[in-house]
């Protein structure tokens, strides 16, 4: 039997006898609702009433429309086209008669009087093949809604390449125009004789070197985010110290800070804490927090940097008292190619893969990265990296990288685009 309440059969007969045996033969057999009309005129408006799966249709009736005028009508309204007629006729039928019920779309022919056990049989194959039929449209639905969602993530995705097109045109162009700018100073000074003073060449060459680093930067960031897309970014694993590893690039960065008289706090409840990192990446990741913190931080401001252990792993949070960052711009900023500002409005120089790809390189190290802040009101980076350790089997043999090394070309690079 096919369990099926959701059903609804439609029995159309003039003969109360007919319609009387019909419905109790198909309750006693099939889970199915059975709704009756005696004239072609109560069957349209069972049809309207409610949505009705089979039709089991009296092709003779004596009163107003016969079965086959009834049949035409539902098969031209789109609401009930779809739905199987089977007819019920008397046995002594010619081929020409049947042709023309199965002209107007009936499905099938049952003759008169009825056979119970070929009714109830018919009866269950078109409401399994309704079943499937369901079955299918549900699978299609989901389907083209997946296809939907594929097609928005795509657009979306298209779009945010569009921005970061946009975005890197704009940050490529403005050093590249302004080292184009200063060397065509040069040769006019060179070309007519002209001296620069010490002053102004020192001035000039400080530019240069920032939109150098600018550039180196922005190649640097564009490399990596590519190297990591395509599983090609290695991390260099070391077991070290990581608090002082941090506490080396906070000192290191305090005296830019003090350029826009913004205090750097260090603090930690930890003084050692081993762990397997990537020092090259370690420090990205942190002179990346910092000089965000440092540019949207105004004059006279503060930036706390706190370490401490909770369980298994280590939080460093780097707090400024800065402009903040809105609720619906916190969800976007972790976001590849998205910016808070966008390109024609903005005030501040990015790209807006910064973040991005400290994200990659935290995840990489098996961690976390959330912002809580409020415009207007500061921000906090907290960054969450669980405390787990390299036997010696498995150090590289590169060895670590030195944290010590070349650590102030890196910061003009990581701030290269705050204006001092
Ligand atoms: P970029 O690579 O251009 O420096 P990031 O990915 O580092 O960009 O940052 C994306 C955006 O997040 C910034 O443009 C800024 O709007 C916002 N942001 C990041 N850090 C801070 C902060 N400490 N305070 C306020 N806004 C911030």
């Amino acid at each position: 039997m096919v369990a099926s309440n959701l059903y609804t059969i439609l029995v159309v007969d003039d003969n109360p006898n007919n319609l009387f045996t019909a419905r109790a033969l198909i309750k006693e057999y099939i889970d199915a609702r059975v709704v009756l009309a005696d004239t072609s005129t109560k069957a349209l408006h069972e049809l309207i009433k409610q949505p009705v799966d089979l039709i089991i249709l009296d092709v003779h009736m004596e009163k107003g429309m016969d079965g086959f005028e009834l049949a035409q009508i539902i098969k031209s309204r789109k609401k009930t086209e779809h739905i199987p007629i089977v007819f019920l006729t008397a046995a002594c039928i010619n081929e020409e008669f049947k042709k023309k019920g199965f002209e107007i779309g009936a499905v099938d022919y049952l003759t008169k009087p009825i056979d119970d056990f070929l009714l109830i049989n018919r009866i269950n194959v078109y409401l399994k093949l309704i079943e499937k039929e369901r079955t299918m449209n549900i699978i299609l639905q989901e389907q083209a809604e997946e296809l939907k969602r594929a097609k928005d993530v795509a657009e979306a995705a298209n779009e945010a390449k569009d921005m970061f097109l946009a975005n890197i045109s704009h940050e490529l162009r403005t050093p590249l125009n302004i080292l184009l700018g200063a060397t065509q100073i040069t040769k006019y000074h060179l070309e007519n004789d002209k001296v620069l003073d010490r002053e102004e060449i020192k001035m000039k060459s400080k530019t240069q070197i920032q939109n150098c680093y600018r550039l180196i930067r922005l190649v640097n960031n564009l490399i990596d985010i590519t190297k990591i897309d395509s599983s090609n970014f290695a991390l260099n694993l070391s077991n070290c110290n990581i608090v002082e590893v941090v506490e080396a690039i906070v000192t290191s960065v305090v005296e830019y800070a003090a350029l826009k008289n913004i205090k750097i706090i260090f603090d930690t409840d930890v003084e050692e804490v081993i762990l397997a990192c990537d020092l090259d990446s370690i420090e990205r990741i942190i002179l990346n927090l910092l000089s965000n913190a440092i540019k949207f931080t105004p004059k006279d401001g503060n930036i706390f940097v706190n370490i401490s252990t909770i369980n298994d792993s280590i939080q460093i949070r780097v707090k400024d008292s800065g402009i903040g960052i809105s609720e619906d711009e916190q969800n976007m900023i972790f976001e590849r190619f998205k910016q808070v500002d966008n390109l024609l409005t903005r005030s501040n120089e990015g790209s807006g893969i910064g973040l991005n790809l400290v994200k990659s390189l935290i995840e990489m190290h098996g961690g976390t990265i959330q912002v809580n802040s409020e415009y207007l009101n500061g921000s906090e980076f907290i960054v969450e990296m669980p405390i787990s350790k390299m036997s010696n089997d498995q150090i590289t043999e590169n060895g670590p990288n030195n944290i010590f090394s070349n650590v102030i070309s890196k910061i003009d690079i990581e701030f290269s685009d705050i204006y001092f």
